[in-house]
């Protein structure tokens, strides 16, 4: 069974996601994730914001050495554990630019396929129901108003010892929907037999138990 979760950041894919996988026994992937262990690699070699260097060449270069793991604890790069690091506002900053490169989405569709093998799992990302599982068993849009994922990030953040201001995450937000949305590269759309669900004003609890019931009917 595939079951594929998208929508912008913040509107509650991956807590929805995690707690969907607990209920229904199925493995979960945070595809999100991969971009940032990526983002992060080239932040840790200084490749992104210089100037000096072709950046899109040497992006290319990382991919071909990329050492990504990811465990039931954690997302590794190199051997590390850096589950935490790949949060931080310096990696959402850049994130959306490097996942907009053709050979870095490729890749990241690729092992996202290739982790998915005889499995039964539930992805969440941007393009996992139009792009990585066309033909996913059942595919949600969860949407919500860009004030409101705000204050979710902002509470996240802060609840993990983060100094961040609201606005700073607004900002960001309506930045990514708007490189994710526009890029050339499978931009964040909702699948024509997608289901979109609208959490604005809906709980967690709400929103898990909504998309059960649609697994179970
Ligand atoms: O889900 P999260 O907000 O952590 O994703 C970080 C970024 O990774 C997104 O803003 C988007 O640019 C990119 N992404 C993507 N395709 C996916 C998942 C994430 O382009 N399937």
């Amino acid at each position: 069974m595939i079951i594929a979760i998208d929508g912008p950041a913040g509107s509650g894919k991956s807590t929805i996601a995690r707690l969907i996988a607990k209920d229904k026994g199925l493995i979960y992937l945070d595809t999100g994730a991969m971009y940032r262990l990526v983002t992060l690699k080239a932040l840790n070699k200084g490749i992104l914001g210089n100037n000096d260097l072709n950046y899109l060449e040497e992006i290319k270069k990382l991919l071909d050495n990329l050492n990504i793991d990811i465990k039931k604890n954690g997302f590794y790069l190199d051997n590390v554990d850096v589950s935490e690091e790949i949060r931080k506002p310096i990696v959402s900053e850049n994130v959306s630019d490097v996942a907009a490169i053709r050979e870095v989405r490729e890749k990241m569709v690729d092992l996202q396929r290739k982790f998915s093998e005889s499995k039964n799992v539930i992805l969440d990302g941007r393009d996992i129901g139009t792009v990585v599982f066309p033909n996913a068993d059942l595919k949600i849009f969860l949407i919500a108003d860009a004030k409101e994922r705000a204050k979710r990030r902002y509470k996240e953040l802060v609840e993990k010892g983060e100094n961040v201001e609201i606005e700073e995450i607004y900002e960001n937000i309506l930045k990514r929907d708007k490189i994710d949305s526009t890029r050339k590269e499978s931009p964040l759309k909702k699948a024509e037999d997608a289901i979109e669900v609208d959490t604005t004003s809906k709980n967690i609890e709400e929103v898990k138990n909504e998309i059960l019931r649609m697994i179970n009917e």
